[in-house]
C-alpha cells in the first residue's frame, strides 16, 4: 500500500449529489479536493430513471445524466476523482487518515457523503434470488422483466415511482404494502392509481420468495387477518427505505439510533474539521436538491475551517 506524504486540504468521501456538490464548492475555493468515489459514482440519484424535481430541468433529467453533469462541473474547477473506496478512516489523529483498497491519504478536513443503501426484507429467498428476480433498482433491472409480472414492496415515494417505471416493461405490477395507506406523495399516488398496469395488495407482507433458476412464486400474509396466500410472479422489487453507510465511522463519530451521522446546523460533526452532508446525515429529506445543498454548505464550512485553523 503506497504511503501518502502529501496532506490534502480536503478529502470528500462519496460521489452522490452531496459529494459532487461539495467537490464543486471546494474546488472553486481553490482547495483541489480529492474525491474518493466509492463503489458507485453518482450515488443513488444516478440509479434513478428520471428526476423531475431538481430545479432548472422543467422537462426532467435522467439520473445518470445529472450525475455526469455534477461530475463534469466539479472536475472543471479542479476536483480530482480517485476511483477507489475508503476501507478505513482514523479520526483520532490529525491530519485524518483515510485508507482505501490501494492507498493511504491524509487530510486536514473531511467531508463525509457516503449516502445510504437499500433496506432488505430479510425473508427466505431474498438473498438466494438477488440478481435472479429480486432487485432493489428498477432502472437497473426493469428491462429484464419485459412482458413479465412483477411485485413491488413498499408504500413510499420510491415504491410508487419505481412501480410506475416498471409498467414500461412488465405487463402487470402488483404493489404490496403492509398497511392500507400509502406514505407516498399525492402526485405519485394519483399516477399509480391511474395506471392500468398497477394493482395494490394492502395490509400484506411477503413471507417467502421461491423459484428454481429465478423467482417464480411469492408467499403472502395478510397482517390483519393472518390469511396466507401465494402469487406467481417473475420478479420482486423491494423499496422499503434505507440504511446509512456509516460503518466506517462507528465508535468515532456520534450516530443517531438509526446510524445516521449527527451534525449541527452547519454540518459539523463532533470532530473539528470533519463534516457530513447528504443522506448519510439526513433521514428526513433525501432529495437530490437537499443533498446538493448540504454538500455546498459543508464545503463552505470546510473552507472557513481551513482559513481559521
Ligand atoms: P420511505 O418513505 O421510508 O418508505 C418506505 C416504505 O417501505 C414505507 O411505506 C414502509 O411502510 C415500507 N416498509 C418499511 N419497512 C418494511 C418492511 N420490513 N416490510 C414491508 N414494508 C416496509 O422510503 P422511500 O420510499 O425510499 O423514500 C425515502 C425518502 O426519499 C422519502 O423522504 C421520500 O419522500 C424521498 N423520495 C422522494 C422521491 C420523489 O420526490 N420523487 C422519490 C423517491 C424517494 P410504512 O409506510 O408502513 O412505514
Amino acid at each position: 500500500m503506497s504511503e501518502e506524504k502529501i496532506i490534502e486540504d480536503v478529502i470528500i468521501l462519496g460521489t452522490g449529489p452531496a459529494g459532487l456538490t461539495a467537490a464543486l464548492y471546494a474546488a472553486r475555493a481553490d482547495l483541489h479536493p480529492l474525491v474518493l468515489t466509492g463503489t458507485e459514482v453518482g450515488g443513488q440519484a444516478a440509479l434513478t430513471d428520471r428526476i423531475e424535481n431538481y430545479p432548472g430541468f422543467p422537462e426532467g433529467v435522467g439520473g445518470t445524466e445529472l450525475a455526469e453533469l455534477f461530475q463534469k462541473n466539479a472536475e472543471r474547477f479542479g476536483a480530482r476523482l480517485e476511483y477507489d473506496a475508503a476501507t478505513e478512516v482514523n479520526l483520532s489523529q490529525s491530519p485524518y487518515l483515510v485508507k482505501t483498497y490501494s492507498k493511504k491519504f491524509l487530510a486536514k478536513t473531511l467531508i463525509l457523503t457516503t449516502g445510504a443503501r437499500s433496506n432488505k426484507l430479510g425473508i427466505p429467498g431474498e438473498n438466494e434470488f438477488r440478481g435472479r428476480g429480486v432487485s432493489y433498482c428498477a432502472t437497473c433491472d426493469g428491462w429484464f422483466f419485459k412482458e413479465k409480472k412483477v411485485a413491488v414492496v413498499g408504500g413510499g415515494d420510491s415504491a410508487l415511482e419505481e412501480a410506475i417505471f416498471l409498467t414500461r416493461y412488465a405487463t402487470a405490477v402488483t404493489l404490496i404494502h403492509r398497511r392500507d395507506t400509502l406514505r407516498a406523495g399525492a402526485i405519485l399516488q394519483k399516477r399509480a392509481n391511474d395506471n392500468p398496469r398497477i394493482r395494490f395488495v394492502w395490509d400484506t407482507v411477503i413471507t417467502d420468495i421461491e423459484g428454481v433458476d429465478g423467482v417464480a412464486k411469492i408467499r403472502l400474509k395478510n397482517v390483519k387477518d393472518s390469511k396466507e396466500s401465494e402469487m406467481d410472479i417473475d420478479g420482486v422489487f423491494v423499496f422499503i427505505g434505507h440504511t446509512p453507510n456509516t460503518e466506517l465511522f462507528q465508535s468515532q463519530l456520534e450516530l443517531d439510533e438509526k446510524g445516521y451521522i449527527v451534525v449541527d446546523n452547519r454540518f459539523r460533526t463532533k470532530i473539528p474539521g470533519v463534516f457530513a452532508a447528504g443522506e448519510v446525515c439526513d433521514p428526513h429529506y433525501r432529495q437530490v436538491v437537499t443533498s446538493a445543498g448540504m454538500g455546498a454548505a459543508a464545503a463552505i464550512e470546510a473552507t472557513r475551517f481551513l482559513e481559521n485553523n
